[in-house]
């Protein structure tokens, strides 16, 4: 069976990203999307685009976008690499860092994308352990040949610092540093500001989340000009077109609009920390987060009970397989709204368990 798949195909396991309903009667604390709709100056950049312009193939470059995103970020635009979503830019980064090597640290727990992109790129991890689920950027100062960490990582929430990743920077000269800084916005340190005195770190973002742009597909890269100079090379060598006129277009509105993202995370961050209060009251162990969800665990109730229980009340969260994690839930940060639904729904499932 299945002899028409390369070997390759036939030792993957894809991701699986959480359900998308389409009959639209849920609550989706699922995906970690924004509830909030993107900047309106994004959405009138695409309204106004000039669609005649479709006939032509956009800027492979994304000179005009690179440098609006290098302008806010305070770097040069030789710095940024952009790519259809953060997970192809990580998908990338995979290729051109990893490809064919052992020994790549990551935390034990964390975004279940990257041990697939290990899968396809032939990658051997090596899963350093939590503590207290956080990570412990110390543990990654010991012989590799790569380190990704998330930061706030995920499916935790947990941040570390600006000088617990500089730290880990110092002691891997000889390794390329991937942070993935996908949830860095809701109140996250971010790396940037070290790109430029380190050649070693890559730092991968994204507009799918804060910016409430997951439907658009744009990531990024911000890294040393040599870092970037190769995931160009791979991207040259796959695709040259990866982000099409109009993501272009509205992605530049977006990121121009910092009052506006100021505005949705303040309100997420907000809404994360009465939700985070709540839950704590109605005994559950609620992660610190500097991110746009929860992590979430119950000393007595099954995950799996509160899953469903929320699911037939038409508000979908994520639970996990993985058995390390498979106890706890991840709820996304919805408005006020949606999290005081949740929050009754799911006092009433502990009602209804005991
Ligand atoms: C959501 C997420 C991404 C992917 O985002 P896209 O830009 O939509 O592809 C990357 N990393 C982490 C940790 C995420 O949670």
């Amino acid at each position: 069976m299945s002899d028409f798949f390369s070997e390759t195909v036939k030792r993957l396991t894809p991701y699986i990203p959480g359900e998308q309903p389409k009959d639209g009667v849920y609550i989706k604390l699922n995906t970690n999307e924004s509830p909030y709709p993107p900047s309106p100056n994004a959405i009138s950049a695409l309204k106004n685009a000039d669609f005649e312009k479709l006939r032509l193939y956009p800027d492979p470059e994304c000179v005009s976008l690179r440098n609006t995103y290098a302008n806010y970020l305070g770097v040069s635009s030789e710095n940024v690499f952009v790519g259809n979503g953060s997970d192809e830019v990580l998908a990338t980064a995979f290729q051109t860092f990893f490809a064919g090597k052992n020994n790549v640290l990551m935390p034990n727990i964390s975004y279940s994308f990257y041990p697939v992109y290990c899968n396809l790129y032939n990658v051997r991890a090596t899963e350093i352990p939590l503590k207290d689920w956080r990570v412990v950027c110390d543990d990654y100062c010991v012989a590799n040949n790569g380190v990704i960490i998330a930061n706030p990582n995920a499916p935790t929430g947990v941040g570390v610092s600006c000088a617990e990743i500089e730290n880990l920077l110092k002691n891997n000269p000889q390794s390329v540093v991937l942070i993935d800084e996908a949830y860095v916005d809701f109140g996250g340190q971010s790396a940037v500001g070290l790109v430029k005195d380190f050649d070693n770190v890559l730092v991968i973002r994204t507009l799918s989340k804060s910016y409430g742009l997951a439907g658009l597909r744009v990531g990024f890269a911000v890294g040393g000009k040599k870092l970037i100079e190769g995931m160009n090379t791979v991207k040259n060598s796959f695709n040259s077109y990866p982000v099409d006129f109009l993501a272009q277009l509205a992605a530049e509105e977006a990121i121009k609009d910092v009052d506006y993202l100021n505005q949705t995370t303040s309100k997420i961050i907000a809404t994360r920390e009465r939700t985070a209060l709540r839950l704590k009251n109605l005994g559950f162990n609620v992660l610190d987060s500097s991110a746009n969800f929860l992590f979430i665990i119950h000393k007595e109730i099954d995950a799996g009970f509160l899953f469903n229980y929320l699911k037939q009340n038409k508000i979908l969260v994520r639970w996990f397989s993985d058995p390390k994690i498979k106890n706890g839930l991840r709820i996304s940060i919805g408005t006020d709204f949606d999290m005081e639904k949740f929050c009754d729904i799911i006092a009433n499932a502990l009602e209804a368990f005991r």
